[in-house]
């Protein structure tokens, strides 16, 4: 019995398909989306292949965009798993990949069977469509037998598994990130070519290295993409401060490397808190400072040291300031101890360090180091920090300038204090006083008290 037609296609997909076939041409769904959509998983984004040339399919879609050396024009829609529009592509066959990453040149072809001859993994190689000029219903083509490896869970390169990698690095890492994001096993040959080409990885522009990250590190277990990166060897060539902590000796779970320990951790972090995944990055990412720190069996300084390469490498890689802000000062912080004794001054010290709205993170990221370390989450009486830090966040207890009952005007214009950075300082004096005693924390008495203070400085300067 015929397969029947791929679930949930858009409406608007679904007419750029009638669209392109009413105009006598080929058109089928192909790539992620026909996968995705197959196994049940959401799709992100649904491609077109068709034999219509860019020039014929711009003219039947108003406002379509064709910028691209091949072939691709995307067709604007509002369907929302495909905000940037379907992207339509003419069927082509690509010619040698000088750079390992991008065909030098490609040629636009009729043969659907051509076109998916050039996808990468035979479950991204199935398509669903009709042919150019038929009445035929709509039907599945699957050359590769793509539909049996979906079936049994197998990425398998189209082709000569070795010739592909060698092609185009990319592959390799979304080799990686597949298997990883889809749970699937590797087939045989193809990780022994992903081993044998590795090196073609370095030709992987940063940004797409990013890209690809992001998408395994959001992976269940995210270790997984990792684990096959490292064992084929492309982990040194595309993310070479990662590679580094293999090998390097710790002493935390028996038989564990520092590589072993920060897999343990990044799947711990996605254990803690699933939906967070900068968090899963920056326990990945955590102890990158060791490598370069290590010495006489200690990491002097790898907090420092990993907040500035994780800095680096995410910028790198084309991360968003923001996250890259963010995954850098967790690690900066992440080697804080906390001891049950800590008066409530403080924990309200330690928030203010870390920042009200990192200090959650830098919990689960201790917890997940925990797990990585081979202790119970809460080790370090985490739970106890965390409902303590829960406290003071619900009490609004005052912890930056802005929330000082006073500001700057208070003191120049209260005091006849000169603007100037003493004045600066003064406030970060109130605050600390505030930060011990969050009952401080009125007009008045943030006035007298910076008044003792600067009445008695003048006298020891007399
Ligand atoms: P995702 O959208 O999750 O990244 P995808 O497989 O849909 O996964 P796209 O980049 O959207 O990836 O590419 C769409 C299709 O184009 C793929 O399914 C595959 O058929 C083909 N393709 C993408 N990149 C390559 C590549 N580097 N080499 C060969 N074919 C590729
Ligand atoms: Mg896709």
């Amino acid at each position: 019995m015929e397969r029947p037609a791929p679930a949930d296609v858009p409406a608007e997909v679904q007419r750029i398909l009638e669209t392109l076939w009413s105009n006598g041409h080929a058109a089928y769904l192909v790539g992620g989306g026909v996968r995705d959509s197959l196994l049940g998983r959401a799709v992100t984004d649904w491609d077109v292949a068709t034999g219509a040339l860019p020039e014929q399919t711009m003219s039947l879609f108003p406002g379509g965009q064709y910028t691209n050396r091949f072939g691709t024009v995307t067709v604007p829609t509002t369907a929302p798993s495909d905000p940037m529009g379907v992207e339509v592509t003419t069927f082509r066959r690509d010619h040698r990949y000088a750079d390992h990453r991008r065909p030098d040149s490609v040629t636009f072809t009729d043969s659907l069977e051509e076109d998916l001859a050039r996808r990468d993994f035979t479950v991204n190689a199935i398509a669903w469509g009709r042919p150019a000029g038929q009445s035929t219903e709509p039907h599945w083509v699957d050359p590769t037998d793509g539909l049996a490896d979906l079936e049994t869970g197998v990425l398998r390169a189209v082709g000569d598994a070795k010739v592909r990698f060698d092609e185009d690095g990319l592959r390799l890492l979304r080799a990686a990130r597949l298997a990883a994001q889809l749970g699937f096993d590797i087939e045989a040959t193809t990780l022994t070519a992903m081993a044998a080409t590795s090196h073609t990885a370095r030709w992987v522009s940063s940004e797409r290295v990013g890209g690809e990250l992001r998408k395994m590190v959001a992976a269940d277990p995210p270790s997984r993409a990792f684990a096959i990166l490292a064992e084929t060897g492309v982990l040194e060539h595309a993310l070479p401060e990662l590679a580094a902590q293999r090998g390097v000796p710790q002493d935390k779970i028996t038989g564990h490397d520092l590589w072993g320990h920060s897999m343990a951790t990044v799947d711990g972090a996605s254990i803690v808190e699933p939906s967070n995944k900068t968090l899963c990055l920056t326990a990945l990412l955590h102890d990158i400072g060791k490598p370069p720190t290590f010495a006489d069996g200690h990491f002097i300084g790898h907090d420092e040291e990993g907040a500035k390469m994780a800095e680096a490498l995410l910028t790198r890689l084309a991360y968003p300031r923001h996250e890259v802000a963010r995954v850098s000062a967790l690690i900066a912080n992440h080697m804080f101890s906390y001891e049950p004794r800590w008066s409530g001054a403080a924990v309200r010290r330690f928030i203010r360090r870390v920042g009200r709205d990192f200090v959650d993170d830098l919990i689960n990221l201790r917890r997940a180091d925990n797990i990585g370390s081979g202790l119970p989450p809460e080790a370090g009486h985490l739970d106890e920090l965390a409902s303590r830090v829960k406290a003071e966040l619900d009490a609004r207890s005052p912890l930056s300038l802005r929330e000082l009952a006073v500001d700057g005007d208070d003191l120049i214009n209260g005091l006849g204090l000169k603007p100037g950075p003493a004045v600066g300082e003064l406030l970060e004096r109130l605050l600390g006083s505030v930060i011990a005693d969050p009952a401080r924390n009125t007009r008045e008495r943030l006035l007298a008290e910076a008044r003792a203070w600067t009445t008695r400085a003048e006298a020891a300067a007399e």
